[in-house]
C-alpha cells in the first residue's frame, strides 16, 4: 500500500538529510510493513530487537514529521498515529478511515482529497485534513 517501492528504509532517511541509526531504521522498516498507522505505543511494543526508550522514538518520529517521511493521523482518542508516506509533505496526502466500533484508523492512499477552493486573501492553508469515519470490514459484520 505504499508507494515507496522499493526504497529501503536507509534511502528513505538518506534522501530526507537525517542521521541513519539503527533505531530509525527500524522504525521506518516497521511503518513500512505496517497495514496501518502505529501509535507510539505500539512502535516501542514492536521494536524488541532495538532497545529504544520512549523519548528517543518521540525524537524520531519528530523528525521524520519534520522531514516530510511520515504522517500522523489522530483518530479522535488523543493519540497520535504514524505511518509511512510517499508524498514528501508533512501535511495529509490522502484521507483516512476510521472504525468507530474498534478505533482501527487506515490510510486511503488511493483516494484523492477533495480540492478545496481558493481561501481569502492573506489566509495560508498548511494542513488539510480528511476522515471518513464509519465501521470497518471486521466490525460491519
Ligand atoms: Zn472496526
Ligand atoms: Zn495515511
Amino acid at each position: 500500500m505504499h508507494q515507496e517501492g522499493l526504497e529501503t528504509a536507509g534511502t528513505i532517511l538518506l534522501r530526507a538529510g537525517l542521521k541513519r541509526t539503527m533505531g530509525r531504521i527500524a522504525i521506518i522498516n516497521l511503518l513500512m510493513t505496517a497495514e496501518y498507522p502505529l501509535s507510539q505505543h505500539e512502535i516501542a511494543h514492536r521494536l524488541p530487537k532495538v532497545s529504544m526508550n520512549g523519548v528517543s522514538i518521540y525524537r524520531s518520529l519528530d523528525a521524520f514529521l519534520k522531514a516530510g517521511i511520515v504522517h500522523r493521523v489522530e483518530s479522535g482518542d488523543r493519540t497520535w498515529r504514524f505511518a509511512i508516506c510517499g508524498c514528501g509533505t508533512r501535511g495529509h496526502c490522502h484521507p483516512h478511515f476510521i472504525c468507530k466500533q474498534c478505533g482501527k484508523v487506515e490510510c486511503l492512499p488511493g483516494h484523492n482529497l477533495p480540492e478545496f477552493g481558493k481561501m481569502q486573501p492573506g489566509y495560508v492553508v498548511e494542513e488539510q485534513e480528511f476522515y471518513i469515519r464509519g465501521r470497518c470490514a471486521g466490525c460491519s459484520t
